[in-house]
């Protein structure tokens, strides 16, 4: 039977990238995005800073994610699909925590978790605990 084709056969490094992410939760799928390209976070801190400068507060993360994406496509400097929406959440959330003078720059909407209440990643970067702290919701 011929393989169905998608839309990333012409994008082995997406493909490649969803392979390895397979049996992965969502947290461990953005540790590894992150690990593997620290000049995302980097930007991103950069863009809350711009925004933070002309006084834009409560800001859309997705507005960061598709202006890097429209960056990334226009220079070629790698695929836009590579930025995963499902890691929004995670990158603004450390963008603020690791950050303080950029609290409240990006707006937080509730974190999808796939993973277990003990999640590693959820504690070294707070996640559960922002969900808690900065969005009252009990967890
Ligand atoms: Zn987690």
């Amino acid at each position: 039977m011929e393989k169905q084709r998608t839309i990333f056969d012409h994008r082995p490094e997406v493909a490649k990238q969803r392979a390895a992410d397979k049996d992965l939760t969502r947290c461990e799928q953005w540790e590894r995005f992150h690990k593997g390209n620290p000049e995302v976070f980097a930007e991103c801190v950069r863009f809350a800073r711009i925004a933070l400068e002309r006084g834009w507060r409560n800001v859309g993360f997705a507005l960061v994610w598709e202006r890097m994406r429209w960056s990334r496509l226009e220079t070629n400097s790698g695929s836009g699909f590579k930025l995963n929406n499902n890691f929004q959440g995670r990158f603004a959330r450390i963008v603020m925590r690791q950050n303080p003078d950029l609290v409240g720059v990006f707006s937080l909407r509730r974190l999808h978790f796939d993973c277990e209440p003990s999640c590693r990643v959820c504690r070294e970067y707070g996640f559960r605990e922002d969900q808690r702290a900065i969005l009252g919701v009990a967890i």
